[in-house]
């Protein structure tokens, strides 16, 4: 068994955090420390550690994560003048949440995608 993160605790709503969006599969809060005017986290509701652990079974929930990134994404309104959406997988992508999530960003020019060389 997988062992829950704080991202549990905020789909159930025991702690505090700014949702923007649930359904029966995701749920999407604003980052709390955010990298751009819009950061959101869009996650499973079902716990799934690293994008590793995905299978047939998730397809589902994995793809309204996307659906609910592009909505959110209108919502914010930064649709037209683009965005990213980043999974990091484990420790040399820079995986610090072990319960999957895509990154919702924009709101600026992003920049180049990776700003580490090496
Ligand atoms: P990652 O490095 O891809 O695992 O990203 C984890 C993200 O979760 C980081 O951007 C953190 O700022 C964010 N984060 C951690 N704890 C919370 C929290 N309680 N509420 C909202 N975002 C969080």
């Amino acid at each position: 068994m997988a062992e829950e993160t704080i991202f549990s605790k905020i789909i159930r709503r025991e702690i505090p955090s700014d949702i923007v969006w649930q359904d029966e599969l995701v749920t999407a809060f604003r980052d709390i420390s955010p990298q751009a005017p819009t950061h959101i986290l869009i996650v499973p509701n079902l716990l799934i550690p690293t994008l590793n652990d995905v299978s047939e079974a998730h397809e589902q929930a994995l793809g309204r994560m996307l659906t609910v990134a592009a909505k959110l994404a209108a919502q914010e309104g930064i649709a037209e003048d683009g965005y990213r959406v980043i999974m990091n997988c484990n420790r040399h992508g820079g995986q610090e949440v072990y319960h999957i999530h895509l990154h919702l960003l924009g709101g600026r020019m992003l920049g180049p995608m990776l700003t580490h060389k090496g």
